[in-house]
């Protein structure tokens, strides 16, 4: 996506956007250009923010174990937070590049969690359930999935597969391996869509860091890798004094 967006989904973690601007914070962002790309990518993003009263900072770090790196503070606890391992539809991604509610396709706003992702990311169940139905609607949603969980009461979708391992009508585990993520349908990159919605005709959205049955996480940096972290901090600070990118809002 673009710089701003990408600016933007980072500070949402922290804030309401929208609402929580105010003349006078300092938005201050280190980044590389990447090769081969015409793109960017933020390395650290400082936000000084006149209604919460503090900096808010996220540092690019890439840990051990970790497949992507993440956004992380200087206390080294992530910004983003993760849905728990055992029921996470996907467990190895890039970055959630959207949320419910954000407005990007038409008016009622997105209605699903989208997970950058390489194709052939193993998709799981997120609740035990059954499969309800497949690959409708495939020109817009790309090879699909609905499962059906009657126990919390919703359903699931996940959009944009490259393969699907389940048949309608078929039980699953949670946790189980139900497809393979892909880039199918209508998307602008590799990515799952994952969708929460209430069994009732309302169909209402849930955003799944704020809903009851979904628990969820924030990654913290091990304690052995704290020192290389805060090197690794220290070194995005230099770069700022020397040749960041800063702006003052003027909200409105
Ligand atoms: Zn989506």
């Amino acid at each position: 996506g673009s710089f701003a967006a990408h600016l933007a989904r980072l500070l949402a973690w922290f804030m309401d956007v929208n609402r929580n601007m105010r003349n006078g914070d300092v938005l201050n962002v280190v980044y590389e250009r990447l090769d081969n790309e015409d793109q960017f990518k933020v390395l650290q993003l400082t936000y000084k923010s006149g209604y919460l009263k503090k900096t808010l900072d996220a540092n690019f770090y890439k840990g051990d174990g970790m497949k992507y790196g993440g956004y992380f503070d200087r206390n080294g606890k992530e910004i983003a937070k993760r849905i728990a391992e055992k029921q996470t539809p996907i467990a190895e991604y890039i970055e959630i590049t959207s949320l419910p509610g954000d407005f990007r396709k038409g008016r009622r706003g997105h209605s699903g969690t989208d997970f950058k992702a390489e194709v052939g990311t193993p998709i799981r169940a997120s609740f035990e359930g059954r499969v309800r139905r497949t690959s409708w609607n495939v020109r817009a949603n790309g090879y699909c999935i609905e499962l059906d969980h009657p126990r919390e009461g919703v359903i699931t979708r996940y959009l944009h597969l490259s393969r699907v391992l389940v048949k309608r009508g078929q039980y699953v585990k949670q946790g189980e391996v139900i497809a393979e993520s892909g880039n199918t349908g209508r998307t602008f990159a590799p990515h799952l869509h994952y969708e929460v919605r209430s069994r009732d005709k309302k169909k209402t959205v849930y955003n799944p860091f704020d809903f009851k049955y979904h628990k969820s996480y924030h990654r913290n940096i091990s304690s052995y890798e704290v020192k290389e972290f805060q090197a690794v901090v220290s070194a995005y600070d230099a770069l700022l004094q020397d040749n960041g990118v800063g702006v003052k809002i003027q909200a409105g």
